[in-house]
Order: C-alpha cells, then sequence, then structure tokens
C-alpha cells in the first residue's frame, strides 16, 4: 500500500492541493453570497446601527466629537466585522443604500446631540469611494444637512486615499463641491494608501488621520515616531488638522501630545459606544468639566 500512494505522489499531491484551495474558495464564496443576500434585509429588519467614538483633543482631553462606525448584528452569524460586510456591500452596490441610511442617521444623531451639548460636537461619517463617487452625492449630502437642520461645519465626511485613484481630477471637483456646502473632509487611515507627502497640498481636506497601524507601531519602531512627527508638522504647516487613531494606552497618548497631534481617538480614550452608552459618557465628561 505505501508502494502504492508512493508512485503516485506527486500526481497524488497535486490534485489534493488543488482540491483543498478549491473547497475553502467554495466556502469564502459560500459566506459572501450569504451576507450578500442577508445584507438585502437587514437594514428594513433593522440589524444594522450606528455606534459612536469620541475623538477628543489631545491637549484638554475636552470633547471633539464621535465617529459613527456601522455595525451588522445579522441572525445566523452574529455581530459581522465591518471590514467585512463593507466590502461585500460595496462589490454588490448595496453600499449605496447603506451608506445613505448611515448619513441620515448620523445627520438625525448631531442634531439631536448638539441641541443638547454645550459644547459642539463634530460627527465624523465614514464614506466608501464607490458612494462618493456615485451620482447626486453632493445633492444627498445637502439634503440630510437641510432636513436635519445641522450646522454642515460639525459634519465630517471620512474618505481614503483609494479616493483618489482613478480620476484624480473628478475626485478633487466632488470634495470641492462638499466644501461649498460646509461640509469638512477628512483623510482617513493615512500612511497606508500611496501617500505621498507633497501630492496632500493638492487635496481640498481639512483633516488628516493618522492610521492606527503607524500609532501602534511607534512605540517600538523610532522611524515609525519620527515619520509621525514630520507628518504632524507638515499637515500642520498646511493647515490640516492631524487626528490619532488607534490610541490605546497612556504612552501613545503622551507621545501624540509631545508631536502636537491636535485630537485623538482610541479604545484608551473609549471604545466605540451605542447611543445610549454614549449619552452617559457626555453625562460623566460634563461633570468632570463642572
Ligand atoms: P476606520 O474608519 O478606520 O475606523 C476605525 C476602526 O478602528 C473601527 O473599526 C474602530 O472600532 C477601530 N478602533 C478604534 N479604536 C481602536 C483602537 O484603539 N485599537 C484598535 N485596534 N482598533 C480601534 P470598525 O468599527 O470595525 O470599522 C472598520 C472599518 O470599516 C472602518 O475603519 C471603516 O473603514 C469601515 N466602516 C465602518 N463603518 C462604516 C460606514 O458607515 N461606512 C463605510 N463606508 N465604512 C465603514
Ligand atoms: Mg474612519
Ligand atoms: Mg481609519
Ligand atoms: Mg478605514
Amino acid at each position: 500500500q505505501h508502494a502504492d500512494t508512493a508512485t503516485s505522489t506527486s500526481k497524488k499531491e497535486g490534485s489534493n492541493k488543488y482540491t483543498f484551495f478549491h473547497e475553502s474558495m467554495k466556502l469564502d464564496l459560500r459566506r459572501k453570497m450569504d451576507l450578500e443576500k442577508g445584507m438585502r434585509r437587514a437594514l428594513e429588519n433593522q440589524e444594522m446601527s450606528l455606534c459612536y467614538q469620541p475623538q477628543v483633543f489631545a491637549k484638554t482631553a475636552e470633547n471633539r466629537g464621535v465617529e459613527a462606525l456601522l455595525r451588522w448584528h445579522h441572525p445566523v452569524f452574529g455581530s459581522v466585522s465591518p471590514y467585512e460586510f463593507i466590502q461585500v456591500a460595496e462589490e454588490s452596490g448595496q453600499i449605496l443604500a447603506i451608506g445613505e441610511w448611515v448619513l441620515s442617521k448620523a445627520c438625525e444623531k448631531l442634531a439631536e446631540f448638539n441641541d443638547h451639548q454645550p459644547h459642539k460636537l463634530t460627527m465624523s461619517v465614514n464614506v466608501s469611494t464607490l458612494q462618493l463617487r456615485s451620482r447626486g452625492f453632493v445633492e444627498m449630502v445637502k439634503k440630510y444637512v437641510k432636513k436635519h437642520k445641522i450646522n454642515p461645519s460639525f459634519l465630517e465626511l471620512e474618505m481614503t486615499e483609494s479616493v483618489f485613484i482613478h480620476s484624480f481630477d473628478e475626485a478633487v471637483t466632488i470634495l470641492n463641491e462638499l466644501r461649498e456646502i460646509g461640509v469638512k473632509i477628512s483623510l482617513d487611515d493615512f500612511g497606508t494608501g500611496f501617500s505621498s507627502l507633497s501630492y496632500l497640498r493638492h487635496l481640498p481636506i481639512n483633516t488628516l488621520k493618522i492610521d492606527k497601524a503607524f500609532v501602534q507601531g511607534m512605540e517600538t519602531d523610532k522611524d515609525t515616531e519620527i515619520m509621525i512627527d514630520s507628518v504632524i508638522t507638515m499637515a500642520h504647516n498646511m493647515n490640516l488638522d492631524v487626528i490619532a487613531e488607534g490610541v490605546e494606552n497612556e504612552w501613545q497618548l503622551q507621545a501624540m501630545k509631545r508631536y502636537e497631534c491636535d485630537m485623538v481617538q482610541g479604545y484608551h480614550i473609549s471604545h466605540p459606544l451605542t447611543e445610549e452608552m454614549l449619552g452617559k459618557y457626555f453625562e460623566k465628561k460634563n461633570d468632570e468639566n463642572s
């Protein structure tokens, strides 16, 4: 028996490998299809919700605002990460409907928050590249700003550098139209994309968000620290505000203060919170400051 298998090893191994590869691809595809299908009903079944992660000024620890982060509780799979389902939503085009829901909900909440807050807060909303480039996006933003009577300068749209990959000029035109409405633009995950520092000056943006990989790499890697220092200095020279994301400990917070990073966000400040938890977070903060 042994001898038998030995003679046909290479062929068998080859085909086994192929089969194995094939099976795992099938599982992957299966899950994607299930997610895509489930997504069609997710909004009407109220499986999706927003949570909000506080952003604070580095120097004073005062509230700057929150980032709206989408959550999906699938009836079978349970909680699915946006890192996974946003991609599926983009591939299937469902990101347009989901993105509109996110924007509408975030604007509604922003109006509510700022009615009750002594200091006005900024609401950051993630916008996917597909959504930004979709027809009527600027009009849609206008519509929800008007509907909820919000001051547009407290609404910030977060996008990644991928927005600029295909047609740079077209993207810049859309961003300029958005800025005419008065909303702010933030460049998310900075440092992970095709970032060249010099191209930044050509972008109509207000805020630079340093990716958490850099914030977290800084502790063990001197080069990363030097890079963050120079990115912040350069951003300030271009009149951009800087947010560090993924701040998980006191050391990272102190380093960001040292480099005069304007704002910080991360588990060390607060995890993303449900609406209810956020209310309590604000109450506690207001008590501390009075
Ligand atoms: P992002 O916009 O870069 O958001 C930051 C992510 O880092 C969030 O993950 C947040 O929960 C997580 N995070 C915050 N603080 C820390 C920390 O201290 N340490 C670590 N390790 N992680 C931290 P989340 O909520 O899973 O979202 C993942 C990504 O999915 C987001 O990355 C964003 O690109 C996308 N996303 C989330 N909500 C939306 C949405 O409404 N629309 C679109 N288009 N994309 C969204
Ligand atoms: Mg973001
Ligand atoms: Mg980010
Ligand atoms: Mg991101």
